[in-house]
This record gives structure tokens, sequence and C-alpha cells, in this order.
């Protein structure tokens, strides 16, 4: 076991590395079908198979009394998770730093109110295209009007930080990159460029021609503005950059381009409840037995995720190469 965790009851791997975020996945469900998450026709996990709600609480709150100090709630879409807001409530309580959520947006204008009093703290919503026919081309099912709709109830709710996340793709929404950024700025909310990641195998497209590297998009962006790289650093994939002109900053997730394993901080638990230690390696432990062989008592889950940590690997292997590196698709990963 690894020692340094076992005596200060925190969370630190072979190599160093604290652990203070994680990522829940509520579902593996979502309304949407993007073509870089999810093929057109789905089979999603069976009812029994899940966390329940409070399951995922007693997961939260274990990782919080180990020096966790943010979680970010995720799916599959979480808002389309039925009594979502029961666990929302739960965490809200915890009393993390941060308490975040990645959404599509769509349930947003029925939401974006409960989040805020239940304790959220901040939102990523996902946005590719401002145009309505890209958009749905992109989602498959998704109606930009109502996405739309939800980062105005987003805002008017009034979240410490909401940011948008945009998936940029050749011959998809390249050439959306710098309307995105004049809503963002209209908006005064941060956006971020995602790199397309080779998780499971897409019927859409060839991952490697579309994948569009994010120093492609940030030349798109310097031929309109000056873009200063802000001196905080950040524990991820995430690069952030200012305008001089605006208050809004510019994020750019890299998983191929940067290496970004030397500072992880993070794992990711899936609807299922197996705790991955890295988004590009198989390495997991099954959380599942210790929550139901013991339904009252938190100490056997706790020192199960102590031990995991000394199987967190040192990095991850991804390449755009169009190999599937890892087979799993995002939304059973929780994104
Ligand atoms: N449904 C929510 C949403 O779309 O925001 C949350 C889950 S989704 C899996 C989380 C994020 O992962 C989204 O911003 C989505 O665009 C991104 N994503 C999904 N598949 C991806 C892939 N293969 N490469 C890069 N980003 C991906
Ligand atoms: Fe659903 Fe999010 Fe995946 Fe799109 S990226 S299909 S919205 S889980």
């Amino acid at each position: 076991m690894n020692q340094v965790a076992q005596l200060t009851n925190t969370l630190v791997d072979n190599f160093g590395r604290q652990v203070t975020y994680v990522r829940l996945s509520v579902t593996d469900r979502c309304d949407f079908r993007c073509v870089y998450c999810m093929s057109e026709s789905m089979t999603f996990l069976p009812k029994e198979s899940i966390l329940s709600l409070e399951e995922i609480g007693r997961i939260a709150q274990v990782f919080s009394e180990l020096g966790v100090e943010k979680i970010r709630l995720t799916g599959g879409e979480p808002l389309v998770r039925r009594d979502v807001m029961q666990v929302i409530d739960y965490i809200g309580g915890l009393g993390l730093k941060d308490f975040a959520m990645t959404t599509n947006g769509s349930q947003l204008p029925r939401y974006a109110k409960d989040l805020k009093t239940a304790g959220l703290h901040r939102l990523n919503i996902s946005l590719d295209s401002l145009d309505a026919k890209k958009f749905k081309r992109i989602t498959r099912t998704g109606n930009l009007q109502q996405v739309l709709d939800g980062i105005d109830a987003a805002i008017q709710a009034g979240f410490k930080g909401i940011k948008l996340n945009a998936v940029i793709m050749k011959g998809r929404n390249e050439d959306e990159v710098l309307d995105l950024v004049e809503f963002a700025r209209s908006k005064k909310i941060d956006i971020s460029f995602i790199e397309e990641m080779p998780l499971g195998v897409v019927s859409d497209h060839e991952r490697g021609e579309t994948y569009c590297s994010s120093d492609e998009v940030r030349k798109i962006i310097t031929s309109r503005y000056a873009l200063t790289a802000n001196k905080a650093k950040t524990a991820g994939p995430s690069r952030y950059y200012s305008m001089p002109d605006s208050s809004i900053n510019l994020g750019f997730i890299s998983p191929h381009s940067h290496n970004f394993c030397g500072d992880c901080n993070r794992v990711r638990v899936t609807v299922e409840g197996r705790l991955l230690l890295c988004l590009g390696n198989e390495h997991s432990i099954d959380l599942r037995p210790y929550l139901r062989n013991h339904p009252q008592n938190n100490q056997p889950l706790k020192q199960a995720i102590i031990d995991s940590m000394a199987i967190k690997p040192e990095r991850h292997h991804f390449t755009n190469d169009g190999d599937v590196q890892v087979v799993r698709m995002m939304n059973m990963t929780g994104g």
C-alpha cells in the first residue's frame, strides 16, 4: 500500500501526485448522439448495473473525506438521469471548494436555477456549433435553440463560473472557431477548445481525418485577436489565454499535443462504479463490492480508494493516427 496515503489519509500516488479532483459519471445515457462520442444507435447499461444516487453520494462523501476538493458531475448527460437533483443536493452539502458539472445544456432551461440553489458552483456547457444545421449534424439529435436558452438560463442563475466547451473537427466546425469566440465574448463567458480524443470506436468518421490540433485552432484565433498566455497554471490538459479587450479566458484542451500527466490530480468514477485511475489507460478498480457488501460502513470503500493509488499509471499514450487507444466510449468514461 502507498505509505504516504496511509499516514495522511489523503490520496497520493506512487509518483507523488495528490488526487484532489474527481469526476463522477451519473449516467451513461444522453439525449444527444454527438458524432465524436457515440454511435447513432446505442445500447445503454441496464438499470441494475448502475450505481444508485445514494451510492454516488457515498462515493463523493468518501472522496471529500480523503482531501478531494473538487467534484465534477458528468456522463452521459447528467441532467437526463431521473431524480438527479437528489444527489446534487447531497454533494452540494459536502462543503467542497469546487462543485461543477459538464452538461450539453439541453435541460438547463429547466434546471439551471435549482442547480445553483443546490450548491453547484460552476457549469461547463458543450457547444460545438452556432449553426442549427451543423449543430444537428454533430449532435445528431440536439436542438441548438434549446442549448442557447440553457446557456442564458445558466447566466441568469448567477453561477460562479460558466465555460463553453467546443470540440473542433476538420470539415465539421473548424470554420466556426471565430464565431464561437465572438459568441463567448458577447456572453462574457469563458470558452475552451478541445482536441478530439480517440475514445471508443465511432461510426461517423475516421478520427485521423477530422483531428484538429489546438495549435491550429489558436492560429485561427490569433488571425483576429492577440492572445496572452495566462500565468496561473492548471493541473490538467488545459492552457488558458486572454485577449486584450475582453475579460474572458480562452482555453485549449490538448491531450495529444501536450503531455499533462506529470501534474495529474484527478481520477474518474464510471456510473457502474469503476474507479478509473487514468483517462487513457484501463487501470481501474470496481467500487461496487465495497459499497454493496457494506451498506452502512464507508470504511472498506475508503480503504479501497486509498489502495487504488498504487496502480495509478504514470502517463497516457494517446496518438492521433486513428488507432483506438481505449475501447471505452467517452459517455462511459465520464468526460
Ligand atoms: N453530456 C455532457 C456534455 O456533452 O457536456 C457531459 C459528458 S461529455 C462526454 C463531456 C465532454 O466530453 C463534452 O464537452 C464533449 O464534447 C467531450 N467529448 C466527448 N467525446 C469526446 C472525444 N472523443 N474527444 C474529445 N472530447 C470529447
Ligand atoms: Fe451526450 Fe455529451 Fe456525449 Fe454529446 S458529448 S453524446 S452530449 S454525452
